[in-house]
């Protein structure tokens, strides 16, 4: 669970001019939907030097606890992969940056990848049935029971972060967290910028789990962490050039 003065520094500007009364209003919508979302934009930023600075067992924790809250299957055969957040080499990740010349501590960065929740999503774009859309806050985020496998959104996402499920997934969920819905056999799944975690006033479980080298807030608003760090450090984003506007942000 955040603290209320983490939520404000995640939340920036759009809330510190608020009295305290009104402070809990914003903090009690976080529990309850609707929310007026329109004043927020989440992004992540991810500090790969911090990252990879953690012992392996901490990088590790940060792709299975996303498993492990959200039901996500380890399935025994590669093909039939289902994964929100993996790692990848920077080469992987940033295939439009790779050159001879590369830096060569870049080339050998552990990148975790996931759903870059875009701005301009192509995912969202050829959905037939409105089964993934983007909310009023940015994220991208689905109905499993309006998908019906069409998998257009697979190929429409230039960055492979969308996971289809060929098999029922159930029987391959380690531990299954009865706190949160388990997907179908046929079915797209990715991930959801813990959007119910969010809701009841919690940051991303990866974000948790990742000792500070992700951050996640407001990128809407001037006073948040995430906007301050944008504005003093260089960072890139995958596949920028595309004009998909990606919210996932690198430092390196
Ligand atoms: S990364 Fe892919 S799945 Fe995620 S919003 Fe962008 S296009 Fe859609
Ligand atoms: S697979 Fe599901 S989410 Fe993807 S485009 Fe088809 S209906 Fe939409
Ligand atoms: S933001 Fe949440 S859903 Fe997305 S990768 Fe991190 S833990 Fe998983």
């Amino acid at each position: 669970m955040i603290t209320r003065r983490r939520f404000l520094i995640m939340a920036g500007s759009a809330i510190t001019a608020l009295t305290a009364t009104q402070v809990e209003k914003v903090l009690a919508a976080f529990t309850s939907p609707p929310i007026n979302r329109k004043d927020i934009k989440w992004g992540m930023v991810i500090d790969l030097k911090k990252f990879n600075e953690l012992p392996q067992a901490k990088r590790r924790r940060v792709y299975q606890i996303c498993k492990e809250i959200h039901n996500v299957p380890e399935m025994p055969n590669p093909k039939d992969r289902v994964e929100w957040i993996w790692p990848a080499t920077f080469e992987q990740a940033f295939p439009n940056l790779k050159d001879e010349y590369l830096e060569e501590h870049l080339k050998w960065l552990e990148v975790p990848i996931l759903c870059n929740h875009c701005e301009n999503a192509p995912c969202v774009k050829v959905c037939p049935t409105n089964a993934t859309w983007q909310r009023d806050d940015g994220i991208v985020t689905m109905d499993y029971h309006r998908c019906i496998g069409c998998r257009y959104c697979m190929a429409a996402c230039p960055y492979g972060m969308r996971s289809f499920n060929w098999k029922d997934p159930r029987p391959f969920i380690k531990k299954l967290n009865t706190e949160y819905e388990t997907r179908t056999k046929g079915v797209v799944e990715k991930c959801t910028f813990c959007v119910r975690r969010l809701e009841s006033g919690k940051e991303p479980a990866c974000v948790e789990a990742s000792e500070g080298a992700f951050i996640f807030g407001n990128l809407n608003a001037l006073e948040s962490e995430v906007s301050k760090i944008l504005r003093e450090n260089f960072y890139i984003r995958r596949k920028a050039d595309l004009g998909t506007e990606p919210k996932v942000y690198y430092l390196i």
